[in-house]
Order: C-alpha cells, then sequence, then structure tokens
C-alpha cells in the first residue's frame, strides 16, 4: 500500500494545515529530551519567530544506558502541549510502549517511531489503528526494503498518515555518529508515495554537519529536515554534542534561506 506503484501521487501529511510532502519543504526543530517547561519554551519562542511550528522533543527517551536520563515521560508531554498550545504549535513526540500510544495522542500531533522501535511490530500496528500522523524513523541497521515493510505494517491497520525519516545507519565508519544514507531520500521517493525527511542530528552526531547535510537533504528532494535545539547544550541531559543552540540555529536557518534551498 505505500508502493508508488499502488498510487502514483504523493501523500501529503496535514500537520494542522502545515503539509508536509506538498512541495514546500519544513523543518521540524527542537530539543531532545524535554528538560522543562522554560527549555522547550525558550527553543518553540525562537522557532515561531523564524516561522517555525513543526516542535519535536522527546519526553519517553530510548536511551543506549539505562544509567543515562530517560525522559520526563508523560510530564515530557503535558509541558510540549502546554508550549504548542501557547505558541500555536504542532507537536512532534516519540512513543516506545504500544500501551502510551493511546495516551499519547491526546497531547502530540504526531507520534514518532524511533530507529530502535522501527522493527517493533506491535507498536507499528498499534499506532496503524489511530489516525494520528506517524514518523517512522528508519533502524540503525534496516535496509531500505525493511524501513518500507515497516511503514507498510502501519498502513495496512489503516493510518495512511506517515513520514519516513532517515536517520543515518550504522557502518564501519567512525568519523560520525551514523553514516547518512542520502540515497535512501530518492529511493524512497521513487519507491513509496509518502514524504520523506532527514534527520541531519542523530545522523551525524556533529554539530559541525548540520548544516551541509541539511543542504545535501534538501537539493537531493528532501520533503523537509529534523536537527536537535537546545538552550545550552553543553548541559543538555542528552545528545550535548550535536545539538545547535539558538544563535547557531539562527545561522543554520540564514544559510539554507541564503541558499535558497529552504524557504
Ligand atoms: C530522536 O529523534 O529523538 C531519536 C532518539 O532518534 P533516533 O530514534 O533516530 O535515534
Ligand atoms: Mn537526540
Amino acid at each position: 500500500l505505500v508502493s508508488r506503484k499502488k498510487k502514483a501521487e504523493d501523500t501529503v501529511v496535514d500537520l494542522k494545515g502545515e503539509k508536509v510532502g506538498d512541495g514546500q519543504q519544513r523543518l521540524i526543530m527542537g530539543p531532545c529530551s524535554v528538560e522543562s517547561y522554560e527549555q522547550v519554551y525558550e527553543v518553540a519562542k525562537a522557532m515561531k519567530e523564524q516561522g517555525l511550528t513543526l516542535l519535536r522533543g522527546g519526553a519517553f527517551k530510548p536511551r543506549s544506558s539505562p544509567y543515562d536520563f530517560q525522559g520526563l515521560g508523560k510530564e515530557g508531554l503535558e509541558i510540549l502541549k502546554q508550549v504548542a498550545d501557547e505558541l500555536d504549535m504542532t507537536v512532534i513526540s516519540e512513543v516506545m510502549n504500544p500501551q502510551d500510544v493511546e495516551m499519547a495522542t491526546k497531547y502530540v500531533d504526531v507520534i514518532q517511531i524511533g530507529a530502535r522501535n522501527m522493527q517493533n511490530f506491535d507498536l507499528l500496528k498499534e499506532v496503524g489503528s489511530h489516525n494520528t500522523p506517524v514518523l517512522l524513523k528508519r533502524g540503525l541497521s534496516a535496509t531500505i526494503d525493511e524501513f518500507i515493510k515497516a511503514a507498510e505494517y502501519i498502513i495496512a491497520n489503516g493510518n495512511e498518515n506517515i513520514m519516513l525519516c532517515e536517520r543515518g545507519i550504522r557502518t564501519y565508519e567512525k568519523a560520525t555518529r551514523n553514516t547518512l544514507d542520502i540515497s535512501a531520500v530518492p529511493i524512497l521517493k521513487q519507491e513509496t508515495h509518502l514524504p520523506v525527511l532527514v534527520d541531519v542530528t542523530h545522523s551525524t552526531g556533529r554539530r559541525d554537519l548540520l548544516e551541509p547535510t541539511a543542504k545535501a537533504a534538501l537539493a537531493i528532494g528532501a520533503d523537509g529536515v529534523m536537527a536537535e535545539v537546545h538552550p545550552d547544550p553543553a548541559v543538555a541531559l542528552s545528545d550535548s554534542a550535536q545539538q545547535m543552540d539558538i544563535p547557531q540555529f539562527q545561522a543554520f536557518l540564514e544559510s539554507l534561506r541564503e541558499t535558497g534551498l529552504y524557504k
């Protein structure tokens, strides 16, 4: 059902009026983890001033170590919703447990399925049974074919509002945290009718590579880019090496606009 052969036209996912996949490129930004109301508000306000409304933030965090910050859980979703209501923004946040999906739909506009859960089939079926749009990230070691089949699980259960997100794959290369598979973008656009996004933060793991990889993503035809922004990355509770601070975020946007890659 996600195949171009089944449907030739592009799927456009409507996020409270802001459309993803309609030909205009979108930016999804916000902190890695929700840490406090003040932290989310500061980033969201800077985004809103630049005309961005798609706010991401993690409340349920899939951390490699059980001793690392695990996220604020439901309280994090409450903070995101409060900020989004105040600033008229759209919330994207990850859910890891199928049992949390129903609850999360009351707080978020888009449910993110993280890389580590791309093949959590019960979770895919559960988000498939709701109408809430889904941002599905590519698994750390998933082939493009496995990625497409994961999206198929969601659509097969009734939810067509799916955005695919390339976020880097695991290779032997250690210069970056993962290897951004940029050619996945045109392949996914050819093979499926779904919008395709690129997460430059988790694919590179390097702040200095966010801008060039975002340009590459937009130039190659991605429908949007995801990147993380934190008021003070040095003290961030997760992903401190790759989040932009607010002046860096503003410079990032300006640079994308100057090249004409982002309007
Ligand atoms: C995230 O976007 O917050 C995240 C954890 O990314 P990924 O699942 O791609 O590692
Ligand atoms: Mn992160």
